[in-house]
């Protein structure tokens, strides 16, 4: 038996609505965006998400939304180590194919800048990583890789829960003359891993998302493979995001809430220029992975 975290769980069945809307979408010829599917996501977050969610909205472009790319901060039970990271959200195209929008310049297509280098600039700037969250529907399930710890990917329903699937946009960039799904899903994995823990030996649904996430950011992202490069790399968990007390982004936007709400430019309170912040706050349940469906 499979145990998962709460949170572990919704992340799961988030990817797998998002895979059965693009589905249904596509079956009936509906128009269905990444900010349609984000906007569900959000909602879905703020209604049913097991722990506490805190939702800060950056308001300067409410108008022009470009804005898919929200910060997300993960935090413990303890609110005593937090985990925070940049995400834009890509879709993947209706003929299942390739993520078209990957190469979008900001601006003038001449003088414009890529929007995935702005986007690891920012991060960067902030010492937290920069993660694509692709959003996907394929019909056939064998160009799904079965790269869970926790549960086989190739098993219903487990195969749609790459309907949301992570990668660093580090890694996107170095394949970056390429934006099909079969090549840039070699570097992905499915959401709701962020929470696998693939050695089961630290046990899941400890109420520590932010050590966990951290632990899966280090194999997938920085490659640590070993458990020895993992247990010795203490002193690049700040790069990766992670802190011992809540992200001083998200105490900046706590404490501009207001302002931000209104318009004011993120940039005034040393924010950036992104649509707006979420905090996962862990709850305290597990749940059998097996009840998921
Ligand atoms: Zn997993």
């Amino acid at each position: 038996m499979t145990i998962f975290t709460a949170e572990q769980n919704f992340l799961l069945r988030q990817a797998i609505n998002v895979w059965s809307d693009l589905k249904d979408a596509k079956l009936l010829s509906l128009p269905w965006g990444e900010e349609t599917i984000t906007d569900i996501f959000i909602k879905q977050l703020r209604k049913n998400y097991p722990g506490q969610i805190d939702v800060i909205p950056f308001n300067k472009h409410e108008e022009g939304r470009n804005g898919a790319d929200w910060i997300w901060s993960f935090m413990n039970v303890g609110k005593t180590a937090s985990i925070t990271m940049l995400v834009q959200a890509k879709l993947l195209d209706r003929n299942e194919v390739k993520y078209g929008k990957l190469g979008h310049i900001i601006g003038n297509k001449k003088t414009g800048v890529r929007q995935i280098d702005r986007l690891i600039d920012t991060a960067d700037t902030y010492s937290i990583p920069a993660l694509y969250a692709f959003y996907n529907y394929v019909s056939n399930k064998k160009r799904i890789p079965n790269n869970c710890n926790s549960v086989n990917m190739t098993d219903s329903p487990y195969s749609a829960g790459f309907g949301i699937s992570i990668a660093s946009a580090k890694h996107v960039l170095a394949a970056f003359n390429n934006f099909s799904f079969d090549v840039q899903c070699l570097h992905s994995f499915p959401l709701h891993c962020l929470l696998c823990n693939g050695w089961n030996v630290y046990g899941q649904g400890n109420g520590d998302s932010p050590t966990t996430i951290l632990r899966s950011l280090r194999r997938r992202i920085s490659q640590e493979k070993t458990e020895d490069e993992i247990q010795s790399g203490g002193q690049r968990a700040e790069q990766l995001g992670f802190m011992k007390e809540m992200h001083p982004l998200v105490v900046r936007a706590r404490s501009n809430e207001e302002q931000l709400a209104a318009g004011v430019d993120p940039g005034e309170f040393n924010l950036p220029d992104v649509a707006g912040i979420i905090t996962f706050t862990d709850g305290e349940k597990q749940v059998d992975a097996s009840t998921v469906g």
